[in-house]
This record gives C-alpha cells, sequence and structure tokens, in this order.
C-alpha cells in the first residue's frame, strides 16, 4: 500500500527530529497523521533512524490497518483523539525529559508562566495513571485533554495535538519547556501563579499577536 507520500516523508523527518532534538529518545515516542478515511501512524518499536516512509501504517477509525508493520501499541490514543476533535490533524506522543519527570511526580504544569495558554487553557494537567498501549490510557487521555491541546501522562510522558504535523511538534517542544522552567522553578521556590483573570487578558492578548 502506499499514498500520501510527502505526508510520509514529513512523518518520519518529524519522528528522526524528535530524537535527535532531544524530545525523545530510542523507539519511544509515536505520531499521528490524519489522513482521508482514517490516520497514518508511526510502527511499534521501530528504530527512526532506519525506519521509511512505507513502514508507517494506515489505520481507519474501527482500528482496522493497512501495511506490513503492525502499529504503535498507542493506536487507540491516537485513534480516540482524531476521532473526538476533527479540528485535529496530528498527534504526537513523547517521552521528552522535563514533561515526563513532572508526569512521574504525578503534576501538571499550572499558569506559572503565560505562555502555558499555548495548550489551550490555564493549565496542562497530567492524566491518571495506566498501563501503555491500553485503552484505559486513551480514556485518561481524554479526560486530561479536556478543553486542552496538550497532557501528560502519569509515569510515562506528554501528548499532544496540533492541526498539522508542525503545530504538534511545535506544541511538545513549547510544553517540554514549560515543564523545564517549571521544574527549575520549583527546585528554588514557590512559583507564583497567575490567576484566571490575568490569564483572561493572556488569551485576549494573543488575539492580536503576530503577524
Ligand atoms: P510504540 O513503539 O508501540 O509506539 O510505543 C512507544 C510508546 O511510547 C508507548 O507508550
Ligand atoms: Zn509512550
Amino acid at each position: 500500500m502506499s499514498g500520501h507520500g510527502a505526508l510520509r516523508e514529513a512523518m518520519v523527518a518529524t519522528c528522526r527530529r524528535m530524537n535527535t532534538s532531544g524530545l525523545n529518545q530510542g523507539t519511544s515516542g509515536n505520531l499521528s497523521q490524519r489522513v482521508e478515511g482514517g490516520f497514518l501512524l508511526t510502527p511499534s518499536g521501530m528504530n527512526y533512524e532506519t525506519m521509511t516512509p512505507e513502514d508507517l501504517v494506515f489505520m481507519r477509525f474501527d482500528g482496522t490497518h493497512v501495511g506490513a508493520r503492525k502499529p504503535s501499541s498507542e493506536w487507540q490514543l491516537h485513534r480516540d483523539l482524531l476521532v473526538a476533535r476533527p479540528e485535529v490533524g496530528a498527534v504526537l506522543h513523547t517521552h521528552s525529559m522535563f514533561s515526563t519527570t513532572l508526569a512521574c511526580l504525578r503534576r501538571g504544569i499550572p499558569a506559572f508562566h503565560y505562555m502555558v495558554s499555548a495548550a489551550g487553557g490555564t493549565d496542562v494537567r497530567c492524566a491518571e495513571y495506566a498501563t501503555f498501549g491500553t485503552p484505559e490510557l486513551a480514556r485518561h487521555m481524554m479526560k486530561a485533554l479536556e478543553g486542552r491541546k496538550a497532557c501528560l501522562l502519569a509515569n510515562h510522558g506528554l501528548v499532544a495535538a496540533g492541526v498539522d504535523l508542525p503545530a504538534a511538534y511545535k506544541l511538545a517542544v513549547e510544553v517540554e519547556t514549560l515543564a523545564a522552567m517549571y521544574l527549575r522553578a520549583l527546585q528554588v521556590g514557590e512559583p507564583v501563579i497567575l490567576d484566571d483573570a490575568e490569564m483572561a487578558r493572556v488569551f485576549e492578548q494573543f488575539r492580536g499577536y503576530g503577524q
């Protein structure tokens, strides 16, 4: 099977970038990209350096798939999010260092910095724990993602969604940076948390931000 050549290439490039940038390591993490009739998903446990565009799996929303490779063990997490959120075009999951460290403490990221708003609300929640690759994990993630585009997974990692792959990647980098800052701030004292009124001003300010 084939099709979506450019998208497949972009997914492979994003996987490699995820590891070379330090956002992920080894065969941890996975990516999905919505396409006509379903989504493309990374194969399970494959080295990103040697993975080819043809190794990506096409999956329908009913969980059936096409391709020689076994899909990511987290296919349910990707499927559930893509089904529930028509505006989401791509989902990225990593075991990035600082988000995962916070997730091991089962702590989310409060509004200690205004950029927390990038994830869609006044915090980045940490989902309840469930074993990797289970429908329970997908369910807990969906709850933590209510009104949000990113969340942490307890004792596991980070999930970020976007309209497309670059947007999901950008958000993952943002959340990871926030997690690093928050952990550092926690080491010195109690970070000051911006209140809801200020975060409302932040969202308003962003409406006119950029080009
Ligand atoms: P896969 O290689 O099956 O995608 O698993 C990696 C992972 O991060 C599981 O949570
Ligand atoms: Zn994982």
